[in-house]
């Protein structure tokens, strides 16, 4: 973020701005984060710091959507690429949240896929 003469300028001619989503994030309670990764089907684990970058992160960039297939899993990005593999993939999905509960694989692959929006739910007033 640039602090130049012409933003500050635009701050002081808007009074009525509201606040930037990071400062709104913070003000909120952790449970209320988590509800939010959790209504946007988002890895809701981790402290108040790492749930607001995550939430700033999939604001920004979108999440990646279920998998089609087994509709647990979500599709990762493949990183290191074979030449016969595709770009994302499902990595499956755990049976259950207890430690040594069985993961459950698939093996769905795609070469394309559509990014979904992040969204807050309105009784939450969060200004984007
Ligand atoms: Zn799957």
């Amino acid at each position: 973020m640039s602090l130049n003469g012409k933003d500050t300028k635009k701050l002081k001619t808007q009074p009525d701005k509201p606040p930037s989503v990071r400062v709104q994030l913070n003000a909120l309670k952790l449970p209320t984060l988590k509800n939010i990764l959790r209504f946007n089907h988002q890895n809701p684990f981790g402290n108040k710091a790492k749930l607001v970058v995550r939430i700033l992160y999939l604001l920004k960039h979108g999440g990646y959507p279920r998998c089609p297939k087994c509709k647990y899993g979500r599709l990762k990005r493949r990183l290191h690429r074979r030449k016969d593999q595709s770009k994302f993939y499902c990595p499956g999905y755990p049976s259950g949240f207890r430690e040594g509960d069985s993961f459950i694989h698939c093996n769905y692959t795609t070469e394309t896929c559509e990014k979904e929006s992040f969204v807050f739910d309105h009784s939450l007033n969060i200004i984007v």
